[in-house]
């Protein structure tokens, strides 16, 4: 066995945003992670992905916590929490300034609306990104940095997002990520299809994106093992891997749990949240068997 391979230890991460309770299909994630983790000899680690302080708070993720001891799901420790290290996010998105890769984005919900409205009168259609949203109109990638040097004076709220585009031609050829679900395949990553995505806010200096490719990295995590939902994010993923220079992990996207009408599961639906159902009487055990993870 070569030194290398000898060295590499598997790392997994399971990592919730604490804005809500876990229900049955982060139980999933979460046994998953760890029953791979284990296959592999490897390490488990839980990471807090709480950016939004808004909506993630200190109770939310202690009850998470103590959800997932519950559960059987065995964490090192400490947790890594997002919200302890915007000054690392930071230094990525001064560094994204400085390539000239992100621009300050000044446009309301309605004005993007305007613009289509426009657009689509003339009998041409908008794009919309894999998850359906509007793609962000090219308007603010137009201006010149006098003229966005002034805005951002007025206080102009505004969002930095990708020139696309550009960041395309920086890296200047396709890429791809390992999937290691369905089979496995080298799969060619598609960023092009998700426009000028968000990479940081005015008064957060990052984003969902940003961050989980910093802290992959970081945490020398070897394996994300995630939902479907997120498959196609990974594309923006892969991006920005190359861009910052970080080492990709391989991908494990996995079927998602849906409710009796084929639909996925939210934080905010009561019925399928493990407080609910152990509450109800239900056992660790069950619910391994309720997600198919039973041993
Ligand atoms: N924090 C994300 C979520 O709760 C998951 C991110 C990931 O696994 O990459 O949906």
């Amino acid at each position: 066995m070569q030194e290398s391979e000898f060295m590499t230890v598997p790392v997994f991460r399971f990592a919730p945003s604490p804005n809500g309770h876990l229900h049955l299909g982060h139980a999933y994630s979460a046994l998953l992670n760890q029953r791979m983790a284990h296959a592999a000899a490897g390490r488990l680690l839980l990471r807090m992905e709480d950016i939004d302080r808004e909506r993630c708070t200190p109770q939310l993720e202690a009850t998470m916590q103590e959800d997932l001891h519950w559960l059987g799901f065995d964490w090192e420790t400490p947790v890594r929490r997002q919200s302890e290290h915007f000054e690392v996010y930071r230094e990525s998105l001064d560094r994204l300034i400085r390539m000239d890769l992100v621009y300050p984005a000044f446009l309301s919900r309605s004005d993007i609306r305007r613009e289509m409205q426009k657009v689509m009168a003339q009998g041409r259609a908008w794009p919309h990104d894999p998850d359906g949203a509007a793609l962000y109109p090219p308007t603010d990638r137009m201006l010149t940095h006098r003229q966005r040097a002034q805005r951002m004076n007025e206080g102009l709220p505004f969002s930095w997002r990708l020139n696309m585009d550009r960041a395309l031609e920086h890296v200047g050829e396709p890429l791809f990520w390992q999937e290691t679900a369905d089979g496995g395949s080298n799969i060619a990553a598609r960023p092009q299809d998700w426009g000028d995505v968000i990479i940081a806010r005015k008064d957060m200096p990052t984003s969902y994106h940003l961050s989980v490719v910093i802290d992959d990295a970081l945490q020398g995590i070897t394996h994300v093992v995630r939902g479907k939902d997120l498959f196609q994010a990974t594309s923006i993923h892969r991006l920005l891997q190359h861009i910052l220079g970080l080492q990709p992990p391989a991908y494990h996207h996995h079927d998602l749990i849906l409710d009796h009408d084929g639909q996925k599961l939210s934080k905010s639906r009561k019925d399928t949240a493990l407080r609910a159902l152990r509450l109800e009487g239900v056992t660790p055990g069950q619910i391994r068997e309720l997600v198919g993870l039973q041993d």
